[in-house]
């Protein structure tokens, strides 16, 4: 279908509310088979709509890429792909040791055979359909909200599975576009062998560490280059020498002349998850739970991995990947937590949502206020169960240990046969490994003290228990030997004390989990009748209302400005860094790390006026601009007016990591890194004279 025909199907037919005529189009990640072609170039787009999306021919969608889970886009006919740097992180820290340190040093390959392996599988959007239809099919006669949810679910796996068998080169996935209501198939080519082929040193690939993620003014280049390669008939294969560079049916064209200050720019990319038409109970148990208790629990473990690995540099590489990420959500959901209290969003849809059940009332439209209701009470629920839950979701995630006394726990409650079940124990135990034993010992003490508080304290305090057990030298969960030689010997488990001492603990958790699992079911089959009301209320004021679709991993187009903006009072900040700005920062604290030989590659005399700002004649390293991105638009493309790319979005501001519940013109600014600071490290810092060559850059 053209986008033409979808345009006019969009107008007419379910989804109108995507393209209202608010004036306020910087919010909205808008799926691109509902583009409104006149917004977008009204706003500045010289483009027409199909030069960025046509299912019956090439377009920009051609161009981008999922790097597993983040975005990145070709950008040269052989498969050469941007994305950032925190999204190879992992990968980099793991191809490090402590002799040839690429994650501290930076790498790049020099040739094809220099390109090391990285586990990141890509896709890359091939065709999509709508089968919406289909999804819905025989739903009219079903009114049960649990029945109608999982007969939903049904359809999605049997269209899914039909469509797979019909495709077995490709990845069909079904989307829910729309809950309850819409449902895309997109089909994708996947990509599966993956080279690093330059990431910057860490010093400016994360320059600034966790004192300024989340934060602007930013001074990082958060870019990375990685290629896709098929087999020889040019298929997508797995991993093998014989392997060719991938040829794209489109790559994009880099402008390095960047833009300005109140230019128009677009961004393409595979944005996360937005919650932006949940209830008020969400909101507020968002506010009161969910984000503090992740926090904090997060902030224990990043404390502790840096405590019992400082100082050895094996261990810190084997743990960056972990700390990176926990200290990336740990901040986020600080920011948050601070941005649902400074803008009051938990009582505003609380008053929203009060005025709509006073229209139900009105309206005698039972059924409505019943919705909001029955959300209310679960939520309310909820918060009693909160403190064991999150505990219990944090024991399994955090520790090894425990995870495995909770599987061994559960292993038994299902029946003692299955306890006796060899081949079930030896895929609990049998790849039992531990990174750091004092590590381990310490997160097991904190987190079983926890749960044992969050219940009230019925259980035995866990660190004089382990103390005591620890200073009788018993043989124990702490080494992987006794754990694996458990595979055969079922008894010495019944019988060992920490299973003993948490067995009725990690029962009692499993109990409230499961209620939490049928509570969550509850609350998504609740959920389309909840946003259709929320709907059918906001066009019952008439007048101007915007109802945008929530971000859920599927290819999204966002646009706005390149833009200043002032996130507290008093400050204004201009939508431009520098190198100045990164020199001056340079060795103040330890995330400004900049060692000398970085620093002297990065200062450069006589640098062409290309890479600076005509405004300031600096160098510009960073730009921040308006537009609606969450987590999963990292490594996502920023583009001009004409579609060329411009920069590489990796964050948000702080103030704009509550975006993902509500958007605002005042305080959400998403960063990236400006395209002329990526050039100018592949010149001066990675001395990548063949790479630009490559991209087709010539620098005077
Ligand atoms: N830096 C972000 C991330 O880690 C990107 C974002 O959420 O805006 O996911």
């Amino acid at each position: 279908m053209s986008w033409k025909k979808s345009a006019l199907v969009a107008t007419a037919g379910l989804l109108t509310f995507w393209i209202s005529s608010s004036h306020r189009p910087e919010e909205g990640m808008f799926p691109l088979n509902y583009l409104n072609e006149t917004e977008l170039k009204q706003a500045g787009l010289q483009l027409d709509a199909d030069d960025i999306f046509n299912p019956e021919a090439i377009s920009l969608t051609n161009a981008l890429v999922n790097v597993g889970g983040c975005t990145g886009s070709f950008i040269s006919n052989e498969g050469l792909i941007i994305t950032n740097h925190h999204c190879v992180y992992g990968s980099v820290a793991k191809l490090s040791t402590p002799e040839q340190n690429y994650l501290e040093n930076g790498f790049i390959a020099r040739n094809h055979s220099e390109e090391l392996q990285v586990p990141i599988p890509c896709k890359v959007l091939q065709s999509y359909e709508d089968v919406s239809d289909r999804v819905l099919q025989g739903l009219e006669a079903i009114t049960d909200p649990m029945v109608r949810a999982q007969t939903i679910q049904d359809n999605i796996k049997s269209i899914a599975e039909k469509d797979q068998t019909e495709n077995p080169e490709l990845k069909v996935e079904i989307s829910e576009m729309f809950v309850g209501r819409s449902y895309t198939l997109f089909r994708y080519i996947y990509l599966q062998d993956v080279r690093l082929v330059m990431a910057p040193p860490l010093t400016i690939g994360q320059f600034g560490g966790d004192t300024d993620n989340w934060e602007w003014p930013r001074h990082n280049g958060d870019f990375s280059l990685v290629r896709a390669y098929v087999g020889p008939d040019g298929k997508p294969a797995p991993y093998s020498e014989d392997n060719i560079p991938y040829t794209p049916q489109k790559f994009l064209k880099i402008n390095p002349a960047g833009t300005k200050e109140g230019d128009f720019v677009f961004i393409m990319g595979y944005p996360g998850r937005t919650f932006r038409h949940e209830s008020a109970a969400y909101l507020a148990f968002q506010e009161e739970h969910h984000l503090p208790r992740i926090q904090q629990g997060f902030k224990y473990q990043i404390d502790a991995i840096k405590r019992h690995t400082e100082g050895n540099t094996a261990e810190q590489l084997a743990f960056a990947g972990t700390v990176q990420s926990l200290e990336n959500t740990e901040k986020n959901y600080r920011g948050k937590i601070q941005g649902l209290r400074r803008t009051h969003l938990v009582e505003q849809r609380k008053m929203e949502e009060d005025a709509i059940l006073e229209w139900c009332k009105q309206k005698a439209n039972d059924r409505g206020t019943k919705v909001i209701e029955d959300i209310r009470s679960i939520w309310a629920q909820r918060d009693a169960m909160a403190p064991v839950y999150y505990n219990y979701l944090l024991m399994n995630r955090q520790s090894t240990v425990l995870r495995t006394l909770n599987q061994l726990a559960q292993l038994e409650f299902k029946s003692p046969e299955s306890f006796q079940d060899e081949e079930a124990l030896q895929t609990i135990l049998g790849t039992y490994k531990l990174n750091n034993v004092a590590l381990e010992r310490d997160l097991v003490v904190h987190l079983l003290n926890a749960q044992n508080e969050a219940n009230g304290f019925s259980y035995k305090s866990a660190d004089a228990f382990l103390a005591q057990k620890s200073q009788q030298g018993d043989r124990n969960f702490f080494q992987s030997s006794y754990v694996q030689s458990l595979t055969t010997n079922p008894n010495a488990i019944l019988k060992d004390p920490l299973y003993q001492l948490t067995r009725p603990m990690m029962l009692r958790s499993a109990e409230i989990a499961n209620q939490w699992k049928d509570q969550e079911t509850l609350l998504q089959s609740l959920m389309p009748q909840y946003t259709q009301l929320r709907l059918e209320f906001q066009e019952s004021l008439g007048g101007d209302h915007r109802f945008v679709p929530d971000a859920n991993s599927t290819l999204r187009l966002t646009y706005g400005y390149v833009k200043a903006y002032s996130p507290n009072d008093g400050e204004v900040h201009y939508p431009y860094t520098t190198l100045d700005g990164m020199f001056e920062k340079a060795n103040t604290r330890p995330d400004y790390r900049l060692p000398a030989e970085t620093a002297d590659r990065l200062r450069k005399d006589n640098v062409p006026a290309l890479f600076k700002d005509p405004k300031t004649g600096k160098i510009v390293v960073g730009l921040l601009y308006n537009m609606d991105t969450t987590g999963g638009n990292s490594g996502s493309p920023i583009l001009n007016a004409a579609g060329e790319l411009i920069g590489v979005n990796f964050d948000r501001s702080f103030t704009a990591t509550i975006n993902d519940y509500a958007w605002n013109e005042q305080y959400s600014r998403s960063i990236g890194c400006d395209i002329r600071y990526v050039l100018y490290v592949l010149k001066y810092v990675s001395e990548a004279d063949h790479i630009l060559q490559e991209l087709g850059i010539q620098i005077p």
